[in-house]
């Protein structure tokens, strides 16, 4: 892996409409997002769906809450993981050119992976782990594993229950 170090990730897991998680890194200075329905996979076997999304501004890989009711998205987030990630090559250009291969240092994903745009299919990309040592085929998905946040320990669930006994302020979107 060749390129600067010190890049950030977050994968938000967000209860909106439908659960899902985002997959958001830092490329050109801002959070490039794909929501991902069935959440990441550390199986190389599965190819995960993953839409690309708005742009989010780098200080969002914080949040952690509420998103507010009638705002875009709104329903419980927990930041399901972070770290930093490795781009091979210029990251900017590789999002150009729609075809991404990272190294994820998190606490729940780690190693290598490729995202790349299916042929003919705009904004739908494919998250795939690479093999290597942190790749696994067999037992159970992370997710379900390691539900909860790495910031609070508490799950979406947690969140959601917190923010309907008025514990929590929504967060409003700007
Ligand atoms: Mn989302």
């Amino acid at each position: 892996m060749s390129g600067k170090k010190g890049y950030i990730f977050v994968v938000h897991k967000h209860k909106g409409r439908v659960l899902h998680y985002d997959l958001r890194l830092e490329i050109g200075g801002t959070l490039k997002s794909w929501a991902i329905p069935k959440g990441p996979s550390i199986n190389p076997k599965n190819k995960r769906l993953a839409v690309l999304t708005a742009d989010h501004a780098l200080d969002y890989a914080e949040f952690e809450g509420y998103i507010e009711e009638g705002s875009y998205g709104a329903g419980p987030v927990i930041i399901w993981d972070r770290g930093s990630v490795v781009y091979d090559g210029d990251p900017v250009k590789s999002f150009k050119q729609k075809k991404i291969n990272f190294k994820l240092s998190g606490e729940k994903l780690r190693g290598l992976f490729t995202l790349f745009e299916l042929k003919n299919s705009p904004d739908n990309w494919l998250l795939i782990k690479k093999a290597d040592e942190f790749a696994e085929s067999w037992g159970q998905e992370l997710i379900d594993l390691k539900p909860q946040s790495v910031v609070s320990n508490l799950t979406i669930e947690e969140i959601e229950k917190l923010y309907k006994e008025g514990k929590i302020q929504p967060y409003r979107c700007k």
